[in-house]
């Protein structure tokens, strides 16, 4: 006999990139938005970079960057021009919730999750990944990046994926996660919702087509709960709704890698590759992260220092500051193979590109680029949501700031585990008290 027996407690994670609190008051006009803003609700900092890789490795690891290894979207490889993206589960420096739950007996899934690709303990991964060539070999590359039992998910919905210049995995992701909820009823399931983040990309941050992507995930959730009913796990499963940074609207473009370029720092062939360099700007949204050559001397990076100096100190160039890695360590948890970050003026996007004018701004005729951007300093402009409800949740509890990675820990706590060496706390103010078992469950014989 066992004197105290925790009630089963599953877990639903679902990310509404770019969802911000202010977004609140019109989802909760939204009946299944409603149905879970009615839980506990509050405001979450992102960690920096305010971009979606970092962000929700630190909502499955309770780690900053320096933690968890994911300083960017893309992996800094000066000259692509097409970098890749952290898929891969296996670049994680530390334990995600997914090791830690497979190792305690849980079931684990993760769908559209970003950085779960390939990944050594989710037992159904359907990640996020894609390729610009089309839809063929974008499903390709999913099929190889899933788990076996994920490319079942894959093949069973593949004609969901939607592709209008690039993909648009909301429908196929939604599709996939209710039919796991239904069939295979994990402990854990995580799914990344994107369709709020790319309206506002594309259109701006409170703009029509932003109003329907928040109708359109809506009609998603209301599947998903659908799914849970169907499943018989709705009164065990804790459902959170989490996001991963604001926006700010874009004035310009940055190609700091042209001034590099005009400097020497830079150097192209005769097609105008880059042939050689000193120093690239990797460019992350509204901040741009200097990576310095391995192997360049003492001297070069004085050079380079002094450049980015003037920059900051030069009102033609939109950055309004150099943030050293020694400082973005200790004030942000922030690391990576670079010297420090430039913070552009508000809404100036960095790109990597090298060639074409250095500064494009949006009254300019050749402006074609996103509207809304972010990227930036995280406790800057407006908050991402964190949003709970389920039977471990009080209802109507408001949370003034948390962070994301207070979120991992909180999943964590849910679901019977520890994190160890965790960047968050526990945000205790929304959960229940434990309830107290009067009798005893009977071990299994
Ligand atoms: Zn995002």
């Amino acid at each position: 006999m066992t004197e105290t027996a925790r009630p089963r407690r599953r877990l639903l994670v679902i990310s509404v990139d770019a969802m911000s609190v202010v977004d609140v008051p019109f989802a909760r006009t939204l009946p299944h938005f409603a149905r879970i803003l009615e839980g506990s609700w509050g405001s979450a900092e992102a960690i920096y970079p305010s971009v979606t890789y970092p962000n929700h490795t630190s909502q499955t690891t309770g780690r900053t960057a320096d933690g968890h290894g994911i300083y960017a979207n893309e992996k800094v490889t000066p000259g692509e021009r097409i970098p890749d993206w952290f898929w891969d589960a296996r670049d994680i420096a530390c334990p995600t919730l997914f090791d830690l739950a497979k190792e305690q007996g849980l079931s684990t899934a993760a769908v559209g999750w970003p950085a779960t690709g390939w990944s050594p303990s989710l037992d159904i991964a359907v990640p996020e990944i894609w390729d610009r060539a089309g839809l063929e070999p974008t499903l390709a590359v999913l099929r190889e990046a899933a788990t076996p039992r994920g490319r079942e998910y894959v093949d069973r919905h593949a004609q969901e994926i939607g592709w209008d210049r690039k993909h648009r995995f909301g429908r196929f992701n939604t599709a996939v996660a209710a039919d796991i909820l239904r069939t295979d009823a994990p402990d854990v399931l995580f799914l990344h919702l994107v369709d709020v983040d790319s309206a506002r990309h594309a259109t701006g941050r409170f703009t029509a087509e932003v109003k329907e992507a928040f109708e359109r995930v809506d009609g998603w959730l209301g599947e998903l709960l659908a799914a849970l009913e169907d499943a018989g796990t709705a009164a065990e499963t804790d459902i959170a709704i989490v996001s991963d940074h604001g926006h700010v609207e874009v004035g310009r473009v940055l190609r700091a890698n042209a001034l590099l370029a005009r400097q020497g720092f830079v150097r192209l062939d005769a097609d105008g590759e880059v042939s050689s360099w000193d120093a690239w700007v990797h460019g992350c949204g509204l901040t741009g992260q200097l990576h310095l050559h391995p192997e360049a001397d003492e001297t070069t990076r004085e050079k380079v220092l002094a450049l980015v100096e003037d920059w900051v100190a030069d009102p033609e160039v939109p950055v309004q500051a150099f943030h050293p890695l020694t400082d973005m360590h200790e004030d942000y948890g922030w690391s990576g193979p670079f010297l420090g970050i430039l913070e552009g003026v508000s809404g100036t996007a960095f790109q990597n590109l090298w060639d074409g004018r250095w500064l494009i701004d949006r009254f300019d005729a050749e402006y074609e680029f996103l509207l809304s951007q972010h990227g930036h300093l995280p406790e800057q402009d407006i908050q991402a949501v964190f949003a709970m409800t389920g039977p471990s949740i009080e209802t109507g509890r408001r949370i003034t700031r948390c962070t994301v990675t207070d979120e991992a820990v909180t999943f964590a706590h849910l679901l019977g585990l520890e994190i160890p060496d965790a960047d968050g706390r526990v945000v205790e103010e929304i959960l229940r008290p434990a309830p107290v078992l009067q009798e005893a469950v009977p071990q299994e014989a």
